[in-house]
């Protein structure tokens, strides 16, 4: 991709992570990010910064690409885990089945994740069935961006703020390449318009315990098809969550909600809560939207003519990562850097 100059749209982590890598992997390139939203923005339409965040698969059995973008990015986290002001750490993850489903079989990742083994009897909260451990990494999603948008910048990368309604404008006359990460708005955006990305809202509240406090994370289904879970953040802060609610574009807080969510979080592990603490520090309540894709993330290159410079751009997606855009960010701008290359070379 020697000269080329390229535009990432999207400065979430899909985004920033693409444009990271495509600056530490090749030579003599340029980089320049467009978005609405950057690091240090709180918005309802800008997903990253609401995520718990946690690595825990979703791929099942037969999705064979989607787990090697989690084995990929499980492999990199592992790696800097604990580098300074990345704000990731790896912690102990335990997984909770209220009733343990008939048809249930070891996940796919129990030969990747490190200390993987089923929970014994007597390591269960009250009310669950059967439960599983391994280590796992924990992300804080803010310090995480902020990280890689200091890595992006320190190696020459370039940014702009601005709202677009094409894709086409981000095009200059010396765009090559453009990379579209534009999270759950690629159903709106001109130029891309998938009407297989829907919205599924996640609601949280994040409370504060002390630092350290907390290495461990917990992800619970209820058997009523719920899911409760904790996740601590390398500053004291746990995201305690949640929903998953399809096609809700609301991004107000549901207070009996967050109520019910604190309620089945301190039920399933009361040892949330410090010894000489009586109650919970709620620090602020989260709503985001997980841009999820029938079909899953795509990853994919298109080209089109722009016919304002005349001339053919290459246009690489990679967006609709559902509620798995970190766990799966680093296999997936991977994967976005090598179609780029394969199509630039063919
Ligand atoms: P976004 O973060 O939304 O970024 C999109 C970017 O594109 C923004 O910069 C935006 O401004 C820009 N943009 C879009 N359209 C335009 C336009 N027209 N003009 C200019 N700029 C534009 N994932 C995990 O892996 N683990 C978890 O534990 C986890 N927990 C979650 C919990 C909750 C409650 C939620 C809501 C999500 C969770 N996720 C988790 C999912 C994860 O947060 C998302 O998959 C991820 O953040 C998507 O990132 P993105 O960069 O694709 O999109």
């Amino acid at each position: 991709m020697l000269n080329k100059r390229i535009v990432v749209l999207g400065a979430g982590v899909s985004g920033l992570t693409t444009a990271t890598l495509l600056l530490q992997q090749e030579k003599a390139i340029k980089v320049h990010i467009v978005a609405k939203h950057f690091p240090g923005d709180l918005s309802g339409e800008y997903t990253s910064p609401w995520a718990g965040a946690h690595w825990r698969s979703h791929a099942a059995k037969d999705e064979i690409r989607e787990q090697e973008f989690d084995r990929e990015t499980y492999n990199y986290f592992w790696k800097i885990a604990n580098t300074p002001y990345s704000g990731v750490m790896i912690i102990d993850e335990f997984e909770y089945w209220e009733k343990l489903p008939q048809d249930f079989s070891d996940p796919w990742f129990k030969t990747l994740c490190h200390e993987y083994r089923n929970l014994r009897k007597e390591e269960l909260p009250v009310g669950v069935e059967f439960g599983i451990t391994y280590k796992s990494i924990s992300i804080n999603p803010s310090t995480y961006l902020n990280y890689l948008f200091n890595t992006f910048t320190s190696l020459g990368g370039t940014t702009q703020r601005a709202n677009l309604s094409h894709l086409n404008e981000c095009i200059e006359s010396d765009t090559d390449i453009v990379v579209n990460c534009s999270g759950i708005h690629a159903r709106t955006l001109g130029g891309v318009e998938d009407s297989d990305v829907f919205p599924a809202r996640g609601q949280t509240v994040i409370a504060q315990l002390p630092q350290s406090y907390m290495n461990w994370a917990f992800f619970k289904r209820e058997a009523n098809g719920e899911s409760t879970y904790a996740i601590p953040r390398d500053n004291g802060e746990v995201t305690l969550g949640g929903t998953y609610e399809v096609d809700n574009y609301s991004t107000d807080v549901d207070y009996d909600t967050a109520a019910a969510i604190i309620h089945r979080c301190l039920a399933t592990r009361p040892d949330l809560l410090p010894k000489d603490q009586p109650h919970l520090i709620i620090k602020m309540h989260g709503v985001g939207l997980r841009p999820c894709r029938k079909g899953g993330v795509r990853v994919e290159t298109e080209w089109t003519t722009s016919e304002k410079f005349g001339k053919k751009i290459l246009i690489c997606h990679n967006y609709g990562h559902g509620g798995s855009g970190y766990e799966s960010s680093y296999g997936t701008a991977q994967s976005a850097l090598k179609i780029m290359k394969e199509i630039l070379q063919s």
